[in-house]
């Protein structure tokens, strides 16, 4: 593919299309194919194969989202969790060695501390913002350096721009989940990233209809963690390819809205005398704030904030609110609230959790596309004055 100079706006649209259009369809058709036919003289990964994530559905969409994230290649899989454990088996064998942060999302969390000791790989957790920290972790058998560019649900950004430098200084490669920033808001390979990992069940989606991931970086990585796909069979379907193609689409429109929404929502929610403390790296109270005004071009649309009061009073406002939806998972269209301690962190104990900062009373909002002001008027009625 020829390099792309466009804006990613009209990356969204333009890139990896097919050209000339199959049939001249404007929209990229389903080709609802489990094979395709050969001719000889390819390897194993060369065969048509929807496992083997080569159908045209998949070039097309492996093609857009290298080009909006400036990444040379990327792969499509089944969730985000699918690209995530592949990556790490691609990169890691018995014996080695990963540094990860220590807020990690709950299923990344399980794998590197229950699935991948049962295979001889071992990890140690560091401070993302506090690199004077990083040299003591760091052992002859470390491959690997893994991030995430907002953390959840209190929304910490660390250094990544030293994680780049680090990684680089000692050989190891690094990998940073970009599902809540969304491409929009941050491009790790830009950065340095060598592997970038979205869930694009979240901001990529946009409609909350389906599961997917994705893997974008360097040619030899994305290769390299391409045959560990093949193998391991995290692939994605074409029906859910189309719709993910499809969602692509408006993910500038859908991000640069939640952005703006968000921080007016986070800005009224910290004017509030109910609210005791607002989690969002757009407010310039948050600890974060200056890092993640370097590093990225918004905010993104996810925030968390604890209420004044007990449970009881949190259960009550979770109950009033009319357009939020009480559900798990972010990035849709529709704004969602969740209660960490009780859905992404209820698997920690109350001290761990207490430890990290997350009270009962937290309260995790994924902001989405309705009017701002419709949002802000129902928190507002919700809230205890
Ligand atoms: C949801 C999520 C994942 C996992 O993605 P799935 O598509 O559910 O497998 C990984 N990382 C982050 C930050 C997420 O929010």
């Amino acid at each position: 593919m020829t390099r792309d100079s466009n804006r990613i706006e009209t990356k969204l649209i333009r890139a990896g299309e097919p050209d000339p259009r199959v049939m001249g369809a404007v929209a990229m058709p389903i080709f609802q194919s489990a094979m395709f036919e050969t001719f000889g003289g390819e390897g194993y990964h060369d065969i048509r194969y929807i496992r083997l994530n080569n159908t045209p559905n998949h070039i097309v969409l492996s093609n857009k989202l290298a080009a909006i994230e400036n990444g040379q290649s990327a792969l499509v899989t089944s969730s985000g969790m699918a690209a995530i454990s592949t990556g790490l088996l691609a990169a890691l064998s018995s014996g080695d060695h990963l540094m990860v942060q220590n807020t990690l999302y709950g299923g990344t969390h399980d794998l590197v501390t229950k699935d991948l000791p049962e295979l001889g790989i071992e990890h140690d957790f560091i401070d993302p913002a506090d690199p004077s920290s990083w040299e003591s972790k760091l052992r002859t058998s470390t491959k690997v350096f893994y991030v995430e560019s907002i953390s959840n649900p209190l929304m910490g950004v660390g250094d990544l721009r030293s994680v780049v430098e680090f990684a680089r200084a000692h050989n190891l490669v690094s990998m940073i989940d970009n599902t809540f920033t969304s491409p929009i808001n941050f491009r790790p390979p830009e950065a340095g990233f060598d592997i970038s990992f979205h869930s694009c069940t979240k901001y990529l989606n946009g409609h909350s209809d389906l599961v997917a991931g994705a893997v974008i970086g360097s040619e030899r990585w994305v290769h390299k963690i391409k045959h560990k796909l093949d193998h391991l069979g995290g692939t994605l379907d074409p029906h859910a390819c189309y719709l993910l193609h499809r969602g692509l689409k408006t993910l500038a429109l859908r991000v640069k809205q939640q952005n703006k929404s968000a921080l007016k929502i986070a800005t009224f929610l910290d004017s509030h005398r109910a609210v005791r403390e607002v989690n969002y790296p757009g407010l310039e109270s948050h600890g974060d704030h200056a890092r993640a005004k370097d590093l990225f071009d918004g905010y993104g649309g996810m925030l968390s904030f604890e209420l004044e009061g007990s449970l009881a009073d949190v259960d009550r406002f979770m109950r009033t609110v009319e357009i939020p939806l009480i559900a798990p998972s972010l990035g849709g269209v529709e704004t969602l609230l969740t209660r960490p301690a009780v859905t992404s962190h209820a698997g920690m104990s109350d001290k761990d959790r207490q430890k990290s900062g997350i009270s009962d009373t937290l309260v995790r909002m994924s902001v989405g596309i309705e009017s701002t002001d419709d949002i802000i008027e129902d928190l507002g009625r919700a809230l205890v004055p």
